[in-house]
């Protein structure tokens, strides 16, 4: 087998990790560009439009708009470098009518630059807009002229160059491509470094797991992690399925012992029987009678063997037939008056029905009465008891016997326990009847219980859930 132990520094679980970690990071860092992207570019926008408008104020200023005319006034702003040469930070102007007729330039407008103006726009507010001529990229602002009638008699369009945008883009794209390879680089070993410590957990369960074999099934899994954590929980839950195939394990380990010595009991008297008769020739009564005593041990054997098979249907949640049934027709009909010196004395309330399987409810009440007379000195008399009241079912089977000892009480239910006092008295049997009793009750979900009789003898009760049948 390979040694499952030995793993690859990358197994696929890390690697998935890693992956989520640097594409999540890759995306964090695209929305963040586009998220800086955005708002420098409002920004500086804003700050743009904020100078177009106040340079437009000022040449507004300098104008007399006439319904016909519009004559300047004033021509310092307009003879300032930046409205007649391209410098640093150039405005070009243009005033034109709605026929799109330019009335007013800057000098710098006669530079080849030339910027269309917009005769479809209506412009009854101050509009702008970004253009790019020639590469290059322009902010316009177009402020409507109006009369002092209120009037528009003209539009006027101011440019300016939008060449930060540009700037901060481009140190953007540059501060992404140096630092992003060495910040997806950290990511890598960061994420590798929490990726390892975090499976380290889960690696050791593995390696304990791969421990506890079928001979070291006592290992377990000791990592340090709270109850409520998913290491924790997945810890305990392990541990819990250790515990439980540990124990069904030694059970079966157990049950197998046991069956095998309940098994040879019978069988060595069977080989002494047989050895015994054949040691040399027997008259044909000796024949029978051996014949009786190996007969006897067989219906033993398979009294066993029947008792094991069907514990071991009830362990594999055998199917029941499951039907309502006449509970007192079932007790007095598999119930003999007496049984060897003993008498049974039957005090059953007619026409009391429960749900379950009447046929291995027939079992519970055989050896219920079987262990009566077993345990109890000849002529005794047995008492079987049905009653009902209006939530439950009662049955009850009362005996003079040895009783029970109280620590005795649970125990008797166990497969193959046998109390000391009954092995004292010699009274044969397996251990097996009360444990096939509680399981067929567990199924049908009625309760047993011992109580001492008085003044000596065991009551053993059972209670089931009443049915209500109308006659
Ligand atoms: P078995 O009777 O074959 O030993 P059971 O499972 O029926 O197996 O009973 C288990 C043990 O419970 C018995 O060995 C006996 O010690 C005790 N026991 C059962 N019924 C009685 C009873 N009516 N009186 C006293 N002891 C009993």
């Amino acid at each position: 087998m390979p040694n499952k132990s030995k793993m690859n520094f990358l197994t696929p679980s890390l690697k998935r990790f890693i992956l989520l970690n640097v594409s999540i990071f890759l995306f964090i860092i695209v929305l963040f560009n586009i998220l800086l992207i955005s708002i420098t570019n409002y920004v500086l926008h804003t700050n743009l439009d904020k100078r177009l408008l106040h340079e437009a104020e000022k040449v507004v200023a300098g104008l007399d708009v006439q319904d016909s005319s519009i004559t300047i006034l004033d021509f310092s702003e307009l003879e300032e470098p930046d409205f007649q040469t391209i410098t640093d930070n150039p405005y070009f102007l243009q005033i034109y009518n709605p026929t799109g007729e330019i009335l007013i330039s800057s000098g710098n407008i006669k530079h080849p630059i030339v910027i269309p103006v917009d005769i479809d726009s209506e412009f009854d507010n101050n509009t702008f807009e970004n253009l790019s001529i020639d590469g290059e990229r322009l902010r316009v602002g177009y402020f409507p002229l109006y009369t002092d009638t209120g009037n528009k008699v003209a539009i006027l369009q101011l440019a300016t160059v939008d060449n930060e945008f540009k700037f901060v883009l481009t140190k953007i794209i540059t501060f992404n491509l140096f630092l992003l390879p060495v910040i997806i680089i950290l990511v890598l070993f960061a994420s590798i470094f929490i990726g390892k410590k975090s499976l380290s957990p889960i690696n050791n369960i593995i390696k304990t797991a791969e421990k506890i074999s079928a001979k070291s099934l006592t290992s377990r899994i000791e990592i340090d992690a709270h109850p409520d954590d998913e290491l924790g929980r997945l810890r305990d839950t392990l541990n819990g399925l250790f515990d439980r195939i540990e124990s069904y394990v030694n059970q079966l380990a157990q049950f197998t012992d046991h069956a095998s010595h309940q098994l040879m009991n019978p069988l060595t008297a069977v080989k002494t029987e047989l050895e015994y008769i054949l040691k040399k020739d027997r008259t044909t009564d000796e024949y029978k009678e051996s014949l009786r005593q190996l007969l006897k041990q067989t219906d033993n054997m398979v009294k066993i063997v029947k008792t094991l098979l069907m514990l071991s249907k009830q362990d594999k949640n055998s199917k029941q037939s499951i039907s309502i049934f006449n509970l007192s027709k079932l007790i007095v009909s598999n119930t003999p008056e007496q049984i060897n010196s003993h008498t049974i004395e039957l005090h059953i309330e007619p026409n009391i029905y429960i749900k379950g399987d009447a046929e291995k409810f027939a079992m519970v009440v055989e050896n219920l009465i079987d262990n009566a007379v077993k345990y109890s000195p000849n002529n005794e008399t047995i008492k079987v008891f049905l009653k009902k009241t209006d939530e439950e079912v009662e049955f009850r089977v009362e005996d003079k016997g040895i009783g029970i000892k109280d620590s005795d009480k649970e125990k008797i239910f166990e497969r193959f326990y046998r109390s000391s006092t009954s092995e004292k008295i010699g009274v044969r049997g397996y251990g097996l009847g009360l444990s096939l009793v509680k399981t067929i009750l567990l199924e049908m979900g009625a309760k047993i219980k011992i109580d001492d009789n008085q003044p000596s003898g065991s009551k053993f009760i059972i209670t089931l859930k009443a049915l209500k049948i109308e006659e």
